[in-house]
């Protein structure tokens, strides 16, 4: 897909205050730092279209771009913030369940994963919350430049293995490098594909 055109549209809190649209919408998530900013700005090639290295505190956001007036991309509030009040978190926790209950245009959840990690608590409970409310999702494995494409592997196969034991089916996942731009070609065709649909 080439991306033509890409724009932000608003911030908002709730579920009904995003954009009236029958047009698909794909939601990035993933815990604070994982490289969620990096990675909009790889795909959309605008550099500051997603704001890097957000932290803790400030006001938790839904944003909506839209693509190519063809299709919305979500930049949805980060997770797993060390820091975080307990306060905070169910903040967060209740308006990402409204969001992904209440937005029938949402064709996918790319939930994102620190390659370089093992598999963390936040993430996996977070799979468990979309699983449990029959959200489609993929993974993909962020910032692979950091280590050697074997090691990427591995930690990938052992993600797998994690998964395998809480769930039947495991979800499709694409590796990506907002430095050297892998994976660009391949999340782009994903949405080209479900946006067929
Ligand atoms: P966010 O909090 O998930 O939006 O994460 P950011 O996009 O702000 O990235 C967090 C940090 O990781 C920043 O210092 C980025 O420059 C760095 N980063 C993000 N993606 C990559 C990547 O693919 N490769 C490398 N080497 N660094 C990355």
């Amino acid at each position: 897909m080439v991306i033509k055109d890409a724009k932000f549209i608003c911030s908002n809190t709730k579920a009904e205050q995003c954009p009236q649209t029958t047009l698909p919408e794909y939601a990035f998530i993933g815990r604070s730092n994982v490289g969620k900013s990096s990675l909009i700005n790889m795909l959309t090639g605008r550099l500051k279209l997603a704001k890097t290295s957000s932290f803790p505190g400030k006001t938790q956001l839904i944003n909506h771009f839209l693509i190519n007036e063809q299709w919305y991309l979500v930049d949805l509030p980060g997770y797993g913030w060390a820091k975080v009040s307990k306060e905070s978190r169910e903040k967060w926790g209740k308006m990402i369940k409204y969001y992904l209950q209440n937005r029938p245009n949402l064709a996918c959840v790319l939930v994102l994963i620190d390659s370089r990690l093992p598999p963390q608590k936040p993430d996996l409970d977070f799979m468990e919350m979309l699983g449990t409310m029959g959200v489609p999702f993929v993974l993909i494995f962020t910032k692979i430049d950091k280590q050697s494409g074997q090691k990427t592997d591995a930690n990938i196969a052992a993600y797998m293995k994690t998964l395998e034991e809480t769930w039947e089916e495991l979800p499709l996942y694409m590796k990506s490098s907002s430095t050297t731009r892998q994976g660009r070609e391949e999340v782009l065709a994903f949405i080209e594909e479900v946006n067929k649909r």
